[in-house]
């Protein structure tokens, strides 16, 4: 096909905003492109020259494009940057200078040479690689016309615009091959394949040679990212779990990054990790590349999970923010590494060594990935309870709060419940509780035990376990495990004046499950700020007060850096002003969302439809 035709369409297509005139011109123009031609004219359409995900790019900036103008029209650069400044826009530039500049004879570009050039100035990278691109350029220039120069220049900087929507690509890519009658499935079974694939080159490529029966066998495939499978809400932990007839299974709701790691299978062979806007992150995260292989072993596989930031000394879940200041890093990252440790918590698989997994129910596709996944320190599975009752429903949701989740997933083990790619759906269902406030008071709590610190914390103690004041039985329950807030030398300073009161044995009043490294003596006490306070199974500052087996944990702790040499342990916060703290947070809970801390229920119930029963999406 010659390139003039494509441009032709360019021009078409940017003279209108209209969805259903894009529409029809696209489809009008695909049913005639031959069909080894068709990922490139897709690719080129959306201004790229592969699948977004594998983020190929020009790298061609405005100076290099300059200069390659100059070269094809044989004017000066100075005369191609004046008229660029004037227009604004050097493919217009391009275009007008085809009349002044002289033109040399050359028999009409075809698209797939367009295409197998760009490609080539793509790839060209490293030392000489912008004399290579000014070169491809220039000969490319040298054979076009005018309108084609203008669209060539535009889309070798990045500016092609034409609004080329993908799912505009894929109505028009239903309507050219499949039939008029049949337009409605066409276009679904189009949408499938795109959700599991993110190529519309391949999925228009089968489609142009196979017909609709060849998108039927599109499966999920290592190296390209599967859209994501979204979740609906609740607004009550009971509407959930009704909404599901009653049972299902509740998984932690983790706050991270949601990744899709893709293992060909070969040991030492390339992890890569894709986030859920499709971006291949692999580099950010080089310890989970490197857990990946020992924790799965058996290939191929595409699993997905929550990236989520830990501490690096007691392994608890860290605030969201934490993972952010990672993303995008080039540079530091073993720093990061060490600051901000990450953990791959993985709820799904969509590609197992035996075969594909994506169609198979829910509770099917969670017992093989149970089987496939080795839990290791980076590698773990999401902690997961199948309830049929809202009492036990309730109690996991606060153990989810109490572990550092921002609370759970409801979901269907209903025969439907499959891997929909790219949908949202109510077979999953997500129940948070939204913290926007930090708990408005500091807390002072006493230490009785600290964790050994690891990496550039070795030698010291790099957590500690702290607790509150019981008064009426004269105790020290245990509030939470904190390792954050410290800088070196605070650390060392602590460990200098804490040490002295390690004991073998834990001490006589104080109340814990846990069993930090070395008990100390209940003597120092620190301000601790916290983002709120969770009901904890773990935690024994009020136990019971108001729930049983339950008692109050401080979420996210951070030390203020203040000593409180002024009181002495008992004067640490008592359990009765953490009861008064909890409740002024229930009350701010219930004045900004209109729903109370985990009692289920309370909230107005929603009127949205059956559970899921059958196959059908709710
Ligand atoms: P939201 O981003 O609030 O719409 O919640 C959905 C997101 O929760 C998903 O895209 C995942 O990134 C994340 N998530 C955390 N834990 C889970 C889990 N156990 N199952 C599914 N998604 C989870």
């Amino acid at each position: 096909m010659r390139f003039a035709e494509l441009v032709s369409l360019f021009g078409e297509l940017e003279g209108t905003s209209k969805r259903l005139e894009i529409r029809q011109a696209l489809s009008d123009f695909l049913a005639k492109v031959e069909p080894a031609e068709l990922p490139a004219v897709i690719y080129l359409l959306q201004g790229q020259l592969r699948p977004e995900y594998e983020g190929v790019e020009l790298g061609v900036a405005d100076s290099l494009a300059r200069k390659a103008l100059a070269l094809a029209t044989g004017l000066p650069e100075g005369t191609v940057r004046q008229h660029g400044s004037r227009s604004g826009d050097l493919g217009d530039t391009a275009e007008s200078l085809w009349g002044e500049g002289k033109k040399l004879a050359s028999p009409p570009l075809e698209v797939k040479e367009v295409y197998d050039r760009l490609t080539r100035v793509a790839e060209a990278k490293g030392e000489g690689s912008q004399e290579v691109k000014v070169d491809l350029l220039r000969d490319l220039l040298t054979s076009a016309r005018a309108t084609e120069a203008k669209y060539l220049v535009r889309l070798v900087l990045g500016r092609l615009r034409l609004g080329v929507k993908e799912m505009s690509l894929v109505d028009a890519l239903a309507a050219a091959f499949a039939p008029e009658e049949g337009f409605k499935e066409a276009r679904a079974a189009v949408e499938a394949a795109f959700n599991v694939t993110s190529d519309l080159g391949e999925v228009a490529s089968r489609l142009a040679t196979q017909g609709l029966p060849g998108l039927a066998g599109v499966q999920a495939q290592v190296g390209k990212p599967v859209r994501a499978m979204l979740a609906e809400r609740e607004a009550t932990l009971k509407d959930a779990l009704d909404r599901m007839g009653g049972t299902a299974a509740l998984e932690y709701k983790y706050d991270g990054l949601r990744l899709q790691a893709h293992f060909s299978g070969a040991q030492g062979g390339p992890v890569k990790l894709f986030s859920r806007r499709l971006e291949d992150v692999s580099a950010q995260f080089p310890e989970i590349l490197e857990a990946i292989p020992s924790s799965l072993q058996k290939g191929p596989a595409i699993v997905e999970g929550e990236c989520v930031p830990v501490d690096p000394v007691t392994g608890e879940l860290r605030p969201f923010q934490e993972i952010s200041r990672r993303r995008g890093r080039k540079y530091e990252l073993t720093r990061f590494q060490e600051e901000v440790p990450v953990r791959l918590v993985l709820f799904d698989v969509l590609l197992a060594p035996e075969g594909p997994t994506m169609d198979r129910p829910y509770p099917d596709r969670r017992a093989r990935l149970e089987d496939l996944v080795g839990v290791t320190e980076r590698i773990d599975l999401a902690a997961r309870e199948v309830v049929r009752d809202l009492g036990s429903a309730e109690a996991f949701f606060l153990r989810a709060l109490s572990d550092g989740c921002e609370g759970v997933m409801v979901k269907s083990l209903a025969t439907g419940s499959t891997y929909r790619a790219g949908a949202r759906g109510f077979w999953w269902i997500k129940y948070k509780r939204e913290y926007t406030h930090e708990l408005a008071d500091t807390v002072d709590t006493v230490v009785v035990g600290a964790f050994r610190g690891r990496g550039r914390r070795a030698g010291r103690y790099g957590a500690l376990l702290v607790a509150a004041y019981d008064a009426e039985r004269e105790v020290f329950p245990t509030l939470c495990k904190v390792g954050t807030g410290f800088d070196d030398r605070a650390l060392k300073d602590l460990t200098r004046r804490l040490s002295p009161h390690e004991l073998k044995e834990p001490p006589r009043d104080v109340v814990s499950t846990l069993v930090p490294d070395v008990w100390l003596e209940p003597s120092l006490v620190l301000e601790l700020r916290g983002a709120e306070l969770t009901l904890s199974p773990v935690h024994r500052a009020g136990d019971g007060l108001l729930r049983a087996g339950y008692g109050f944990a401080l979420r996210f702790p951070r030390f203020t850096g203040r000593i409180r040499e002024d009181k002495s342990p008992e004067e640490a916060t008592e359990v009765k002003e953490l009861l008064r703290l909890y409740q002024t947070q229930v009350r701010h809970a219930e004045a900004e969302t209109g729903e109370g801390l985990p009692e289920g229920g309370k909230a107005p119930r929603n009127e949205k439809g059956t559970p899921p029963d059958g196959t059908e999406s709710p």
